[in-house]
This record gives C-alpha cells, structure tokens and sequence, in this order.
C-alpha cells in the first residue's frame, strides 16, 4: 500500500523557476544584475565561523534594523525565507480549509500553490489589459474569502495600480479580510504613479505589506523577506514562520544591505532608465509592451511565446516563457539587455 497523499497534491502546479546557466545572459528571474552591495560582500566576509551555528530564531536584530528602516514599531515586522515564504506564513495564519484565496491572474506564480498548500481554495480574477482588475476582484470576495493577495507591480505583467483604485479596492474589503499587498518591485516604481503601501495602507488593520531582500537588494540567494501589518497579524505570521527559516547570514547580510540605501537607488535608477529604453526598442520592433513599473518587461505573445523563449536560449539569453501567454524579460546590464533587444529584433523579422 502507497502513502495517501491529500488529494489537493494531483492538482498542485509545479513552481517553474527561471532557467540558470553560467554560459548564458540570465534575465528569466527578475534578479539583481549588479552583484553584491558592497557592504553585503564584507560580512560575507567576516561570517563564515557563524554559519556552524544555529541563527537567532527571533531574528531580532534584523527586525530592528527593518522597523528602523520604515519608522514602525518592531511588532508590526515579521520575517521568513523570501517574501514568498511570508506570503506563506501569511496564508497559513488565516486561511484554513475550504477558505477562500483571491488574487488577480495571472500573477505571482507561487501564489495558487501556497492556497493549495494550506487547504484554501483559489479565486482567480483574470487581469484586464494586463493591469489587476480591482474592481472585479472585489466583487469575487464572499463569505468564504480570508485573503486577497494584491501583486503590485504584478509579476509576470509588469503593471501596477495606482493609489486611488487600490485605496478604493480597499475600502471595499469586508475588515475580517486581509488584504496582502505585495510589493516585491516596489523599487523600480515611479512614485507618481504607484502607492508606496507600507506608508499609504500599513496603519489599516486588515492589510499587510510584503517586501523582498531578493530583488534591489541583490540577495535573492540568501533567502530574506518581510511583512508589514498590524501587531496582531504579525504575531500570526511569525509562529507560522518555519523555525530558523532566516539563516544567520541572510540575517546579517540584510542587515548591512539596509545600510546601503544610497547605493541601492542609484542601481535601481541604472534599472529603470534601462527597463525604459528596453520598452522603447521593443515597441519600435511591433511588440506590445504593456507599461511596466518592475524590473522586466513582459511581452505577452501568447502562442509565440514557447518559441520565442528557445530561440533566445539558442542566442545565449535566458528569459521566461509562459507558454501560452507571453516572455517575461528581466533588466539586465545594458550589455546583456542589449544581447536581447538583437535576438527580438531576429524574432520580429522572421515573425514578418
Ligand atoms: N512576490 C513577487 C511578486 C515575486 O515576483 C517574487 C519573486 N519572483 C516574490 C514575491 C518572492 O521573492 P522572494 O521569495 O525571493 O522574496
């Protein structure tokens, strides 16, 4: 006789990560194209002798720095192994079996398979013209609905909503639910045109903020994320934390990358001049790009985009095909972006 697994496991997609090369351009996972912070790569340094030991499972100095850093209160900050591990813990807080998860589709891929996970089932609400339907989503919230999860900007689409229809979506989900707004490329934001929610919504009761060490902090593989939200909630969040989730280096490392502000904008700047010259010469080779506020593009080509995806491959550049439906292209150095626009333009012609 085999183990019986829950039946929810048959259905539950596979997360697809990014393809990984070394002899390759790899823009197909949203990451840092700059390395290290500086200051990130001397506690790299010093650490070594502590990676023998357990971390602080509390991670308290880190949540200090973090609380520091935003001007809250050290019980409104909760930490976990990437911001996909806190959407987790999140999840795992209030959605128990048959409850109901709402989020925009498509958007963050992990987030079907955390609703699965913890027994919830998902309400997916199509985007309209690649931009979260907030309207729609809100009507889709019913009795069963414990969380809606917001993606702003929406990875793989790269568009964001603007504060009113965000502070409208808002005042219209019921107080007993909570509202995950997850700002994982808020960096790459302009703000006149996209909310900063951990100031404008973190002081509402029902909604949290995620935020990401992964991307303009160039950690994403020390593995550190965090929320935001009321102590209630994030006292929640940190018993379902899996214990000593954060490593001591992830711990220190986001420490010292906090540190670096500086830094961190003027690579974000680098990101968001490229992101837009990368936009501009693909729109002049026919594609459409719809306006992106992250650090990638998306090209939604539909059937095309399995195709496209190999023919970049085969030019030495890694992007993200979702097939069926379009090529996320991360921002890379200018060099690398520049690779890519060549084989586009290869694509675009043959595409005639
Ligand atoms: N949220 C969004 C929207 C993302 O795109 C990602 C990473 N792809 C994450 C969260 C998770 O990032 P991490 O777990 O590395 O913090």
């Amino acid at each position: 006789m085999s183990v019986r697994l829950r039946a929810a496991m048959a259905g539950l997609p596979a997360y697809v990560a990014g393809r990984k090369s070394p002899d390759a351009i790899v823009l197909a996972s949203n990451e840092s194209p700059f390395g290290l912070l500086p200051a990130v790569a001397a506690v790299i340094n010093d650490l070594t002798a502590s990676v023998s030991r357990y971390p602080d499972m509390t991670s308290t100095r880190l949540i200090e720095a973090i609380a520091e850093h935003h001007g809250v209160n050290a019980n409104q900050v909760a930490v976990g192994a990437g911001s996909v591990e806190v959407v987790a813990q999140i999840a795992a807080a209030v959605v128990d079996a048959g409850d109901e998860v709402v989020y925009g589709w498509r958007a963050f891929e992990a987030y079907p398979i955390i609703t699965t996970v913890v027994g919830g089932t998902s309400v997916a609400v199509p985007l309209r013209d690649h931009v979260h339907d907030l309207d729609a989503m809100a009507d889709a919230i019913t009795d069963r609905t414990r969380l809606v999860l917001v993606c702003n900007p929406n990875n793989p689409t790269s568009t964001a909503v603007g504060y009113d229809a965000l502070s409208r979506f808002i005042a219209r989900v019921p107080s007993d639910v909570l509202v995950v707004i997850d700002e994982a490329y808020h960096h790459y934001t302009d703000p006149a045109a996209v909310p900063n929610a951990l100031r404008d919504f973190a002081d509402v009761d029902n909604v949290v903020v995620t935020r990401t060490f992964s991307k303009a902090f160039a950690l994403a593989g020390l593995r550190v994320g965090y929320c935001i939200g009321a102590s209630e909630i994030i006292t929640a969040a940190r018993k379902t934390q899996v214990p000593f989730s954060v490593s001591g280096l992830g711990q220190a490392c986001a420490i010292a990358a906090l540190g670096e502000e500086k830094e961190v904008r003027r690579r974000a700047t680098l990101t968001v001049a490229e992101r837009d010259r990368v936009s501009r010469e693909l729109t002049g080779l026919g594609y459409d790009v719809p306006p992106s506020q992250a650090n990638f593009v998306w090209l939604p080509i539909g059937d095309g985009a399995a195709g496209f995806g190999e023919h970049c491959a085969a030019g030495g550049v890694l992007v993200r095909p979702f097939a069926g439906e379009g090529v996320r292209v991360t921002i890379g150095l200018p060099e690398e972006n520049n690779r890519f626009l060549e084989l586009a333009a290869v694509a675009a012609s043959n595409r005639g």
